[in-house]
């Protein structure tokens, strides 16, 4: 049955929540034709947007939680609509007017988020213990750098490889850093991409005062979401910090040659770009840069990369909902990356490496190749 709200109200709402360009879409339905649900499955934003600017949306349909918030679509339309904006608007619509039912999934780790302070459950008290083994100091007034691991790298085992490569890295470069463990939470960006406004504020100003009271100037992130939340979203709420990702950053320490390799990584390795550092900030460069500086590599290009690079299909929240097989464009990356022959994925990305790792036990062929963080490779050949 239609959940139907009255349409001014809808409209209303959309636009209160960021949905103002909703007024410049003209329909020509180039959202529909570049979004890569269109290579899976039937999904038409360009109505989408339509019924929102109609104020007739349907908030029991499954197709409000589809967008990846890839940012392919906003970057092609013609007009200039902030169409994850409107997107973020229905769907906080759902969450904050309880007009429709949420996902499971999503509501779950919210909820996680909310209470733990990461979508994992995790123990606050734990978010430290990645680095227990290793020389990390904690972090300081007067400490040059703070790394900002997410809580993917934090919390899962698969992950925590690209915390501890960082301060591998870090360490051989005689970097100033320090991490503020249990004084920090989740960036906030899935559960604001997915509706729980309420909770992402609470983070950002629980953090923007962790990062202002210990005196942070400077944060090195592993994440390409967290990079975009700190450097773009925090603004608005009084967090002016510089944000720093980890494949600049390594770049700045090969080009000051403050590491060298001391190995040859002799293998074919593929680059998939993260949406959030690509589309989303233009750093297409220096990922690359620093693979073609380990001696040996051979960077071998997919097919669609830079601007055209496909989602691995996790941002928005998706990384916690269920994508059924046949629909996961991770899936597809992958095999892209096996035709090539590549023997190793490059991710610069928890959420990407999350992702791909799942579909190394699905796609047919998918333990043939490694899913490695360019931080790790790195940290492999010094
Ligand atoms: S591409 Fe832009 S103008 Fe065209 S239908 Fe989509 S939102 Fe509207
Ligand atoms: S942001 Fe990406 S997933 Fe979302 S509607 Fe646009 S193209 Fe599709």
């Amino acid at each position: 049955m239609m959940a139907l709200i009255p349409s001014k109200e809808v409209v209303d709402v959309v636009l209160e929540a960021g949905g103002e360009p909703l007024k410049l879409c003209y329909q020509c339905g180039l959202c529909t034709a570049t979004c890569p649900w269109n290579l899976v499955r039937s999904f038409s934003i360009r109505g989408m947007v339509h019924q929102s600017q109609l104020g007739l949306v349907d908030f029991e349909s499954e197709d409000i939680w589809l967008c990846a918030t890839c940012n392919t679509c906003v970057k092609r339309c013609p007009r200039g609509v902030e169409i994850i904006d409107i997107m973020r608007a229905l769907r906080k619509v759902i969450v904050e007017m309880g007009v429709a039912k949420v996902p499971d999934a999503l509501r779950l780790s919210a909820k996680n988020v909310s209470v733990t302070g990461n979508p994992l459950a995790e123990l606050q008290e734990k978010r430290a213990d990645w680095a227990k083994d290793l020389d990390v100091k904690p972090f300081i007034e007067g400490t040059e750098l703070l790394y900002f691991p997410c809580c993917y790298p934090a919390y899962e085992p698969k992950e925590k490889g690209i915390a501890r490569a960082t301060v591998g890295i870090l360490n051989e470069a005689r970097v100033d850093f320090g991490i503020l463990g249990v004084k920090e939470s989740c960036c906030g960006d899935l559960v604001r991409k997915s509706g729980n406004e309420t909770i992402f504020r609470r983070l950002a100003e629980s953090n923007i005062k962790a990062f202002t009271e210990n005196g942070v100037k400077r944060i090195l992130v592993s994440s390409p979401h967290c990079y975009n939340t700190f450097k773009n979203e925090y603004p608005d709420f009084g967090g002016n910090f510089e944000v720093i990702h980890s494949t600049q950053y390594l770049l700045e320490l090969v080009k000051e040659h403050r590491i060298e390799f001391a190995k040859e990584l002799n293998k074919r390795v593929v680059y998939s770009d993260p949406c959030y550092l690509g589309r989303h900030n233009d750093i297409y460069d220096e990922p690359r840069e620093v693979l073609q500086s380990i001696p040996g590599l051979e960077l071998v290009e997919l097919p669609d990369f830079r601007e055209e690079a496909l989602c691995c299909g996790g941002g928005g929240g998706r990384i916690w909902m269920e994508t059924k097989k046949g629909e996961r464009f991770c899936d597809l990356r992958l095999e892209q990356a096996i035709e090539l022959g590549a023997e190793v994925l490059a991710v610069a990305c928890p959420i990407c490496m999350c992702m791909f790792k799942d579909s190394q036990l699905t796609v047919d062929k998918g333990e043939s190749i490694e899913v490695k963080d360019v931080t790790e490779l790195v940290h492999e050949a010094i």
